[in-house]
């Protein structure tokens, strides 16, 4: 594989270079496909819009990756992208706005130019699911949050409710209650579905839960003060005086550049992945969770190295071999 630089780039100066793989996203999954690309010798760039971390960055604790028994979401991207780093370049404010086939090369348009490569990974992730519900929108960043850890700071010693019962939202009320406030879990259903663990600490700390419960409505003027709260079972209304509303209802995949490749979906939006982290186009891959499956730290990392290998072992045959069958 040609290795043209430091970063396996070839510095032209029409375009930012022409790689033979780039990895859009750097998450858990972008970063272990850096890693397992550059060390397989295939020249490779990250491309993150953002900073690497992907939502790890706002998880406020992590406890099952292993070899770390607790660390924060945060620092564990840093040590990830530190690692990274080490071998493979990370554009970051590098977002990808079109990505075209031309003959045997995708063509990536960024917010700063143009790229190229013979594969490409989607480690593109997933953003935050929003309620839908009056006042959601209104009050974003004025009472309504969707990352505990970013927000929570500014709730110490108040009362918020936190929406959903994954891990998600679970973690983020530990956090919450953690740091002083006073949480009301709000869940559509009669049981969660995060973790016993999860489950455990919140009955320990004895947090205030309200089953079979929807918010109807998230009230204030300029800021939050209220949600309006329906019980599913009863029909009963009520309305709970708040200052701020944690949302965590769970994950939308980011998969707007595989559908401009044509790469098949689930009806979720998830990109569908073989075993291998293979999509259904060739030298397409897709990791992380953008690609669903259990949205574990370690499952994206895993993904990462799997997609590279892939790409690796895809680029070593002659052009569509191992497609043509
Ligand atoms: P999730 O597991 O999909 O849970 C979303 C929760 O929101 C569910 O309880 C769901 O209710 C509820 N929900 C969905 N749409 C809703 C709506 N419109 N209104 C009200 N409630 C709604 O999402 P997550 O908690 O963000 O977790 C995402 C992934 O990350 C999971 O795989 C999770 O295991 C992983 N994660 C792991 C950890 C950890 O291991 N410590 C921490 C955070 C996240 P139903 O239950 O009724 O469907």
């Amino acid at each position: 594989m040609a290795i043209t630089d430091d970063t396996g780039g070839s510095g032209e100066a029409s375009s930012h270079g022409d790689y033979d793989l780039i990895i859009v996203g750097a998450g858990p999954a972008g970063l272990s496909a850096g890693i397992y690309a550059r060390r397989a010798g295939l020249s490779c760039v990250i491309l993150e819009k953002g900073v690497p971390g992907g939502q790890v960055l706002t998880s406020p604790k992590i406890e099952n990756y292993p070899g770390f028994q607790e660390i924060e979401g945060m620092k564990l991207m840093e040590v990830m992208a530190e690692h990274a780093r080490a071998y493979v370049d990370i554009r970051e404010g590098e977002e990808v706005i079109r990505v075209t086939r031309v003959d045997d090369r995708f063509e990536l348009a960024t917010t700063t130019g143009k790229f190229s490569s013979r594969a490409i990974i989607l480690a593109t992730g997933s953003y935050h699911r929003h309620l839908g519900v009056p006042g959601e929108n209104r009050l974003s960043g004025r009472g309504v949050s969707y990352c505990a850890t970013c927000d929570g700071f500014f709730f110490k010693k108040r009362a918020v409710v936190v929406v959903g019962g994954g891990n998600t939202a679970l973690t983020d009320a530990l956090y919450l209650h953690s740091i002083g406030c006073t949480v009301t879990i709000v869940h559509r259903r009669d049981a969660f579905r995060a973790d016993k663990h999860l489950q455990d600490s919140i009955s320990e700390r004895g947090a205030e839960v309200l089953f079979d419960t929807v918010v109807d409505e998230i009230m204030g003027a300029e800021e939050v003060d209220a949600v309006k709260l329906r019980n599913v079972k009863t029909g009963a209304v009520d309305t709970k005086a708040v200052s701020g509303v944690f949302v965590a209802v769970g994950e939308v995949p980011s998969s707007q550049l595989a559908a401009e490749l044509g790469v098949k979906m689930d009806p979720g939006g998830f990109v569908t992945v073989d075993m291998s982290f293979r999509t259904n186009v060739p030298y397409v891959y897709a990791a992380g969770d953008v690609a669903g499956g259990i949205r574990q730290i370690v499952a994206a990392v895993h993904g990462g190295a799997a997609a590279a290998l892939s790409a690796f072992e895809d680029l070593a045959k002659p052009y569509f071999s191992r497609y043509s069958g």
